[in-house]
């Protein structure tokens, strides 16, 4: 089968909801990535944020074939060994008590809005429901959490959204402060907003929030789905904080690849979600447990968080390099291995001239390139992703 023809399948037999690269992937190796015409990527997306430990880890696929030889699903209705490790692996490394396993980043965020739900109603007042969520954010598409996603253009058409959330500016304590009242059941934000444009905001905002949730009896959730795993240089981007969550979501690279979604969260707040009040028909799978403990284990393991704040530091000063001579730059942020470079020009023509030189970036909003590659990912690689970048802004700028 010839690439146009697949192109040509795929664009007339998909609702045309995803606007895709003109380019097939066929293998991946750590942090490479081919096509279908046998060209090399180097892949700073990731599979966006998703592929912490490359392309196919050995450790990886060894903990598929295994799973998948022994058992791949049971449902819920009976104990499985690789889930119940797994959730405790993630207790233990993480503030939580509890774990509720489910298959995507959405519906982790369900899971978190349902638990303050019920815990806000049960154990402080009937009608405390509300979510106050900050503007920008992204927390998925499900209706509830494109609710809580505080961005109109994924919004649009969608409507009548769900009742009980409110947005207020990120990085902004007064605003929290003033939203929160006697309805408020919880405060959602990203520790960084990830899709929003990585936005990292003050040091002081997370242990703010802490203070101001402490004091309302809200519970703070943080959608680590993006920045958790390693990705920002600490295995959850809270802990650079000082403060813990109550609830934490997670996503993306809890299983390198293999769906996976997790709500984490301590006691006594987990126990609100009592037998038969959540569930998930494939939630936490012995396949995919046994594919997200191998994932976390090797992370562990092989320092893969420490790395990525190494790794990222050489990438940031590479970055800043190429802001000092591309005046199209305007900013370079984000912490880890999750970069944002925000221009002063539209980001796309730069995402499509730097995939023709070989090299796979993101965008954030439309004015910001996102860099979020493995984490496994060296200088050297990190210098041949900044020497393509910087002559692709050459390139654009004559
Ligand atoms: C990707 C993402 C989600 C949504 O995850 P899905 O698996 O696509 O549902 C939610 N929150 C954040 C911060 C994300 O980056």
């Amino acid at each position: 089968m010839d690439t146009k023809t697949l192109i040509e399948w795929s664009n007339r037999f998909h609702v045309p909801t995803y606007t895709r690269a003109p380019i097939c992937l066929v293998r991946g190796e750590g942090v490479r990535v081919w096509d279908s015409d046998g060209r090399e990527y180097l892949d700073f997306t990731g599979g966006i944020a998703v592929v912490a430990l490359g392309h196919c880890h050995p450790r990886v696929t060894e903990a598929i074939r295994e799973a998948a030889a022994t058992l791949i699903h049971t449902s819920n209705l009976f104990y499985t060994a690789p889930q119940a490790r797994l959730a405790k692996l993630l207790c233990e490394h993480s503030f939580g008590d509890r774990v509720f396993f489910c298959n995507s980043g959405a519906e982790a965020n369900e899971a978190a809005i349902k638990l303050a739900r019920k815990y806000a109603r049960e154990h402080l007042a009937s009608d405390r429901y509300e979510i106050i969520a900050a503007r920008n954010s992204f927390h998925g598409r499900t209706l509830a959490t494109l609710t809580a996603t505080g961005q109109e253009k994924y919004q649009r058409g969608f409507e009548p959204l769900v009742p009980g959330f409110k947005h207020v500016p990120y990085n902004d304590l007064r605003a929290v402060e003033l939203a929160l009242d006697s309805r408020t059941a919880a405060v959602l934000v990203e520790p960084i907003q990830g899709e929003g444009g990585v936005i990292v905001p003050d040091d002081d905002y997370l242990p703010g929030l802490r203070k101001l949730c402490d004091e309302a009896g809200a519970l703070l959730i943080l959608d680590e789905i993006q920045t958790g795993m390693g990705r920002t240089g600490k295995l959850w981007a809270y802990q650079h904080s000082g403060v813990e969550p109550d609830v934490m979501t997670l996503a993306k690279a809890l299983a390198n690849g293999i769906p996976i979604g997790a709500m984490i969260t301590r006691d006594p707040i987990g126990q609100a979600l009592t037998p038969g009040s959540h569930a998930s028909t494939f939630g936490g799978t012995p396949f995919v447990t046994a594919v997200g403990l191998a994932a976390l284990e090797t992370l562990l393991e092989e320092k893969l968080p420490e790395r990525a704040a190494r790794v990222g530091r050489h990438l940031t000063a590479g970055l800043q390099g190429l802001k000092a001579r591309h005046p199209v730059i305007r900013d370079v942020r984000g912490k880890g291995l999750l970069l944002g470079v925000e221009m002063a020009r539209p980001a796309a023509p730069v995402v499509t001239a730097c995939r023709e030189a070989g090299l796979l970036i993101l965008t954030a909003g439309d004015t910001v390139l996102r860099l979020a590659p493995p984490l496994i990912v060296d200088e050297a690689t990190c210098d041949r992703a900044l020497a393509i970048l910087g002559a692709a802004l050459a390139a654009q700028a004559a």
